[in-house]
């Protein structure tokens, strides 16, 4: 584990760096594993996985300690910079009724992926999977320390999505007709609105938000404070989506299975085949319209 989060006192009033605050939620982890450790030992009952895997290193493939990550935010500027170049040439070449469709398709279509994503991310044993453990471990102490998401720099909170965006951007590269303004569109979409999805998870733990992130909340673009902290309670087991429009969907779907294994391959379906579907949907009511 590291070592004690501290401020230097000579900068004592100066805020506090972004690498200052992932220490401070790092020291948190360490403080309460310490008491889970020690609860366990007096009750007897076995410690929660979130707990053995902060105190064992993370490495590429393993989940574990630092939970908390400085993230380059250099790279979050790379891949907002080129998703929107890619939603402006798409849309220069589509009529601006389809763009519209592919906004709407893209909010409905991340809302559904952000359900999905963390059920499984939520679900203990999936700690234990290479690669996708890390995250699993992060959304997991989230509910632990909620106040995460408000204490990090908004890019490190963007930055959580950079491994999972290299991942993703070769696969869909290689499935879209990148000559489709339509698949150009959503493509560039698909990042905005992770990133507007972290927005929306973020402002949902903002006790005084802005007045613009409470009006799109009450009209229901982004997920109200309200039905988010029905999720926050334990055993977290409703309203997953980060955005929310999809709730009822995912908690329809979690009634006919919690087979864990289930979940984990409709993730994986969704993760590398959600556009090239919303890329067909879309085309298609273009084409009925007549507007492409
Ligand atoms: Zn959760
Ligand atoms: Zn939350």
């Amino acid at each position: 584990m590291c070592k004690e989060a501290t401020i230097n006192p000579s900068i004592k009033n100066a805020p506090p760096t972004r690498q200052q605050k992932i220490d401070l939620l790092n020291a948190r982890v360490q403080t309460i594993t310490k008491k889970a450790i020690q609860e366990a030992k007096e009750s007897g009952e076995p410690l929660a996985l979130e707990f053995v895997h902060a105190q064992k290193q993370m490495t590429t493939l393993t989940a574990g300690f630092p939970v908390y990550q400085l993230r380059s935010a250099l790279v979050v500027y790379i891949y907002a910079f080129f998703s929107t170049c890619l939603i402006i040439r798409g849309a220069l070449m589509i009529h601006p009724l389809t763009t519209a469709m592919c906004v709407l398709t893209m909010i409905v279509g991340y809302d559904f992926y952000s359900g999905i994503l963390h059920v499984v991310f939520d679900h203990p044993s999936n700690i234990s999977i290479p690669i996708l453990g890390q995250p699993c471990l992060e959304f997991q102490w989230h509910h632990a320390i909620p106040f995460d998401i408000v204490q990090k720099d908004f890019v490190d909170v963007c930055g959580d999505l950079n491994v999972a965006v290299m991942i993703l951007t070769p696969i869909y590269c290689a499935m879209l007709d990148l000559n489709n303004g339509v698949a150009m569109v959503i493509g560039g979409l698909k990042l905005w609105m992770a990133y507007f999805g972290q927005f929306s998870h973020k402002s949902a733990h903002v006790t005084y938000g802005s007045t613009w992130a409470k009006w799109l909340q009450n009209h229901g673009l982004m997920i109200s404070t309200k039905e988010h902290k029905a999720h926050h309670k334990p055993p977290h087991d409703v309203d997953f989506c980060l955005i929310g429009v999809c709730n009822p969907i995912i908690d329809a779907l979690r009634t006919l299975t919690n087979n864990n294994r289930i979940w984990v391959s409709l993730f994986c379906i969704w993760s590398v085949f959600d556009l090239v579907g919303y890329v067909k949907v879309v085309d298609a009511l273009a084409q009925f319209l007549q507007i492409s």
